[in-house]
């Protein structure tokens, strides 16, 4: 079923289309409710996609349910200007 405006994300570790996924407040330490967002299909792969206003983006969601911006740390990886 096609849903209006889909938008689809690939993981960048896995190049596969992530799924939808609402984060229980349980999964997110941030979250004051459920978040909408994506995560890979890969169950053991940390990337999420977060969809909440200023924080949308690219993240690696920790156990402790900490969201460490993947975008960041790639880009202070490859710091190479
Ligand atoms: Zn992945």
């Amino acid at each position: 079923m096609a849903l209006p405006s889909t938008e689809h994300f690939m993981c960048p570790k896995h190049d596969t289309y992530m799924v939808p996924h609402t984060f229980q407040t349980w999964e997110l330490s941030l979250a004051h409710g459920t978040v909408s967002g994506f995560r890979c299909p890969n169950l053991i792969c940390p990337i999420v996609y977060v969809i909440k206003g200023a924080l949308e983006g690219f993240y690696e969601l920790e156990l402790n349910g900490d969201l460490t911006p993947f975008a960041a740390r790639q880009r202070r990886a490859s710091k190479t200007e």
